[in-house]
């Protein structure tokens, strides 16, 4: 029988556990922490009955995952729950952006904007499933439905800036310009707008949905599954060198690239170890869990709907504050993230006591607390919020870099999203998994199609590990 060791236990070290033990390959994943899971875990905290998610929260990416999605994980506990909103972007006038998983929906309550709205995502929303393989894996392949990855492509490779300016109302601008935040960099450099425009057009398919019971429900059923396929797991190894590795057949690294090269020392070519320790990582996130008396009391009425609300000013702000943050500035007012998982998902919440889940975009590596700033953020759209705090539980850059050793410096979408970085991952060449070592692989959120609890980068990695074991076998 052949076997493989997967380092890591995150989505995508699950994933290519489980793709490999569906093809009889016997496998052991050997986790750091206590438990598996990496980003896709939640527990309860700081009031009893009040269930957390750690890391991810909302799932645009993992509902249309095409891996996920063929598992049946919905036989193993899996159940998606949507919000009636997908996403508010409040501003200070006391109106907002509003993302609906419908395009129309987003149309009509983007007045002005709502017609080149519809222009930009309809189409792409509705192919989506056919564009979903070309935009879930590597990106140099040949595509099968080239003219409907033109059309969706052709507007990522401009910067976010450019895209927001096709919006004339605030409230358009602002919505995109929050979404395309979640790329971590300045929004006027190319290619920033990729990840907005795959988000959006994802929930404008998928919608923005948590998982029932948190998002370590995502890890529950890959675990469930795994465990019936065979395979093992070995939880509080943390693998530091190769001499810890068993001899198997193939190795996959669910970890950032940096943590190969360390590990792998001299066993890596010196052109792959050149690439991983040359490997960029981004800003930070600074995470704060709260534990709030009736909700968050915001002034614009959508955002009570919204699983998520952007929390960052208009757009002109919220580029300032990405700038920042890039250069390694603090923000006084910083872009916050809210999640308000409880709204799909209620019995999260104990009582009158729901948990809101925010973290800050701030410099990468940040030594600040960035506590204050949250609650500020959140005051300033929903005035009233400190006082219904009744507990908070506060995770810094440092402490997320302890949590998961793969978030370097608090770097949560492990690696900077570079042009060189988001198209092939770690190094520049056709199989973005490879090590250059016969039977090893790199497949954690490093990789394409980057980060999200969707398990792609796993699959995908541990195909190349299985055309290599029907080459040698
Ligand atoms: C605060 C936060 C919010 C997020 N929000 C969202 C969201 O809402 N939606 C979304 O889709 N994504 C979100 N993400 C991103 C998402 O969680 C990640 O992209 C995803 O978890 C990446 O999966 P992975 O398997 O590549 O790596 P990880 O989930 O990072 O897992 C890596 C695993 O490897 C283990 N490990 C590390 N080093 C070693 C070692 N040396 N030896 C053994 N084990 C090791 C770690 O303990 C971990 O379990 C968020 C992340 C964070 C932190």
């Amino acid at each position: 029988m052949t076997s493989a060791v997967v380092v890591g236990g995150g989505p995508n070290g699950l994933a290519a556990a489980v793709t490999l033990a569906a093809e009889g390959v016997d496998v052991t994943v050997l986790e750091a922490a206590d438990e598996v899971g990496g980003g896709a875990r939640s527990s309860e905290a700081i009031v009893p009955g009040l269930l957390h998610d750690h890391c991810s929260a909302i799932h645009p990416m993992a509902v249309g995952s095409p891996f996920l999605n063929g598992l049946n994980l919905e036989r193993r506990g899996l159940r998606w729950l949507w919000p009636e909103i997908d996403c508010a972007h409040p501003l200070d006038d006391g109106t907002a952006g509003i993302l609906h998983r419908s395009v129309d929906d987003t149309a009509a309550g983007l007045g002005a904007d709502g017609r080149r709205w519809r222009l930009l995502f309809g189409p792409s929303a509705e192919r989506f499933d056919a564009l979903s393989s070309a935009i879930t894996g590597p990106l140099l392949r040949v595509p099968d439905h080239p003219l409907a990855l033109a059309r969706f492509g052709a507007p990522t490779v401009l910067p976010a800036s450019a895209v927001a300016r096709l919006f004339r109302t605030e409230g358009a601008r602002a919505l995109f310009g929050g979404v395309a935040a979640h790329t971590f960099r300045p929004l006027h450099y190319p290619m920033t707008a990729a990840i907005g425009i795959g988000i959006i057009t994802a929930g404008h398919r998928y919608g923005w949905p948590v998982a029932a019971g948190g998002s370590q429900s995502i890890t529950d059923a890959l675990v469930d599954l795994l465990v019936d396929l065979g395979g093992k797991i070995e939880t509080g190894v943390r693998v530091e060198s190769a001499t810890q590795l068993p001899r198997t057949d193939v190795t996959l690294f669910d970890l950032a690239p940096g943590a190969v090269a360390d590990i792998l020392g001299d066993l890596l070519p010196a052109r792959v170890s050149r690439a991983y320790r040359r490997f960029r990582h981004g800003p930070g996130a600074f995470k704060v869990d709260f534990a709030v008396e009736g909700g968050v009391g915001w002034t614009n009425p959508e955002a009570h709907r919204a699983g998520t609300v952007h929390l960052g000013g208009d757009y002109a702000e919220l580029a300032a504050t990405e700038r920042d943050i890039h250069a390694g500035r603090m923000p006084e007012r910083p872009f916050v993230l809210v999640g308000q998982q409880y709204l799909a998902d209620p019995g999260r919440a104990a009582g009158d006591i729901v948990p809101v889940w925010t973290y800050a975009h701030v410099p990468h590596g940040y030594t600040g607390d960035a506590t204050a700033a949250i609650i500020s953020q959140i005051e300033r759209f929903a005035p009233g919020f400190r006082d219904r705090i009744v507990g908070q539980a506060v995770r810094s850059t440092t402490e997320m870099s302890v949590y998961n050793p793969n978030y370097v410096g608090g770097d949560i979408i492990t690696g900077a999203k570079d042009i060189r970085q988001l198209v092939f991952g770690p190094r520049t060449t056709l199989n973005p998994y490879s090590l250059g070592i016969p039977g090893s692989y790199i497949c954690s959120a490093a990789t394409p199609p980057g980060p999200g609890a969707h398990g792609m980068c796993g699959f995908h990695a541990a195909r190349s590990a299985l055309k290599h074991l029907s080459r040698v076998g």
